[in-house]
């Protein structure tokens, strides 16, 4: 029988009504739990739990509450392998790759649990005589957080991880297609100790949950990461509230590749950035432009390598790549590849759902590379989120950057070269709030702050100290003595 999992509200697994399931996108065969669908009702509860441990949690010594969160990540970490290959079932990475997000999660809960004995305010000295004027930080109250389903893991935890520390109490609504690991965090911190009503999670459909959560009364703020589309909409609903909101979106992510970059790291750095995680990052590279001089022979690499990737259940070891999340991402990525086929030619390679043998019962995209594409073409304009990447041609250094620039996006973006000049001329032009040099376009670290620019984003960034500036508010003093 599959394990049904509840619901958190008010420091209380909550149960009844109707439930979802959680499902192997490599096997879909394989049922991984049911999940208690919650609805408009629980996130009301939820808020107003929320609201009522507010006064308790925010009283708590920044060290103390920091004492939580170091005891949830030892328990995140004693069941680290447990909860990694979970990830893989429900989300379809490898094996490997979901231990590096759990182990980002445990970090980034520890890196936020020794905030807490930091808090950084401000103290300057006064025009005035004897008047004594610093600024401290206070909570801002409820925060509804919202996540998406690639990163189960770790996006919940750099919006858990610094909202708790900051003294505000939460409401969580995880995705749809992965809950689990997010409930995860929530059940660490559950047997952490954390005060009830300090943190609720409630999973179920978003257009109901989020709508409830964002009319909920004692909502302060809302951190959302997830597509554009949605963003949009949250954001029109919070500034009628005047809530504080924090948008982190979606991506059309370049790499550059130059003539004088080291070609074999520029090749390994482009299909890892493309195709890991099956292109469902939201920093993957899904356009490679190439300066013209070295072209044919990087189309030609690329796909070489490419060709090579092996795709199948992330749990098997050897395997690179992993099935799409669900179908209707596999049918998005299918739909994309249809119409690039139509506006740019066949792709090099790939181009097909996968289905022999045990492939079958998942949603598996061959890896696909088309060459030749332009910057009208639908491939180069729109966010696909799997595992396509689109070759552009560039005549030279300065046309590779308008065409990296020419986009709405702005999430992340790589240069590939060995020219220190040219690096530095990208780096201070690059339209993006993510930079790479000589890296994948993807793979960030916690301790710096994250997030887009243009449309990809919205609000402060998230991650290193800049999270603080979402999650708080200044008190200012001034005090003659
Ligand atoms: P999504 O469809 O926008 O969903 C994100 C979250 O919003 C899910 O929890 C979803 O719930 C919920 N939701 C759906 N409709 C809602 C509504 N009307 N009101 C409130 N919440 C609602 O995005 P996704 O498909 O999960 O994730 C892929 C997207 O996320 C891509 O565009 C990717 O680029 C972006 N992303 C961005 C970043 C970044 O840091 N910039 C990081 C990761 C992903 P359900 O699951 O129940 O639908």
């Amino acid at each position: 029988m599959a394990q049904l999992f509840s619901n958190y509200i008010d420091g209380e697994w909550v149960n009844g009504g109707a439930v979802f399931e959680n499902r192997n996108p490599a096997n879909t065969e394989e049922l991984i739990g049911k999940f208690v669908k919650g609805t408009a009702a629980d996130v009301g509860n939820a808020a107003q739990s929320a609201a009522a441990a507010l006064p308790g949690w925010s009283a708590m010594s920044g060290p103390a509450r920091g004492a939580i969160l170091y005891k949830a990540a030892d328990l995140l970490d004693k069941n680290f392998e447990q909860i990694s290959a979970e990830m893989t079932r429900e989300e379809g990475k490898t094996l490997p790759e979901a231990k590096g997000e759990v182990r980002r999660s445990i970090n980034i809960f520890r890196y936020f649990a020794g905030e807490g004995a930091r808090m950084p305010g401000m103290l300057v000295p006064s025009e005035r005589d004897r008047v004594h004027m610093f600024a401290l930080r206070k909570p801002i109250g409820v925060v509804g957080l919202i996540t998406p389903w690639n990163f189960p893991s770790a996006i919940p935890a750099w919006k858990l991880a610094p909202a708790l520390i900051c003294g505000n109490t939460v409401v969580l609504k995880p995705a749809s297609a992965a809950p689990l690991s997010a409930w995860r965090i929530v059940e660490a911190l559950a047997q952490a100790g954390i005060p009830k009503g300090v943190v609720n999670f409630v999973a179920g459909p978003g257009g109901e949950l989020g709508e409830a959560l964002l009319n909920a009364a004692p909502l302060r703020a809302v951190s959302f990461t997830g597509s554009c589309a949605i963003g949009t909409r949250l954001h029109e609903q919070a500034s009628r509230r005047r809530l504080r909101i924090q948008l982190e979106m979606g991506g059309k992510n370049p790499t550059i590749v130059l003539a004088d970059a080291d070609f074999s790291s520029a090749v390994e750095n482009v299909v890892n950035a493309a195709f890991f995680s099956t292109g469902q990052k939201c920093t993957a590279t899904s356009r490679a432009i190439v300066e013209d001089a070295i072209y044919d022979r990087f189309v030609e690499a690329v796909v070489e390598r490419t060709k090579k990737l092996k795709v199948g259940d992330g749990m098997q070891p050897g395997i690179e790549i992993g099935p799409c999340v669900d179908q209707a991402q596999m049918n998005t990525v299918l739909r994309y590849i249809e119409i690039g086929s139509k506006e740019c030619g066949e792709p090099l390679c790939g181009g097909r759902r996968l289905t022999d043998g045990a492939l079958a019962n998942g949603w598996f995209v061959e890896p696909t590379v088309f060459a030749g594409v332009g910057e009208q073409h639908t491939i180069a304009r729109e966010e696909i989120f799997g595992p396509v990447l689109a070759i552009m041609r560039a005549r030279d250094f300065q046309d590779a950057l308008c065409i990296a620039n020419a986009i709405p996006f702005g999430l992340s973006s790589s240069i590939q070269t060995t020219n220190l000049s040219r690096a530095f001329e990208y780096i201070y032009r690059a339209e993006a709030g993510l930079l790479t040099v000589n890296l994948p376009s993807a793979g960030v670290e916690y301790q710096l702050p994250f997030g887009g620019t243009k449309e990809s984003s919205f609000g402060p960034k998230e991650q290193g100290p800049a999270a603080l500036e979402f999650y708080s508010d200044y008190k200012t003093v001034y005090l003659k003595y």
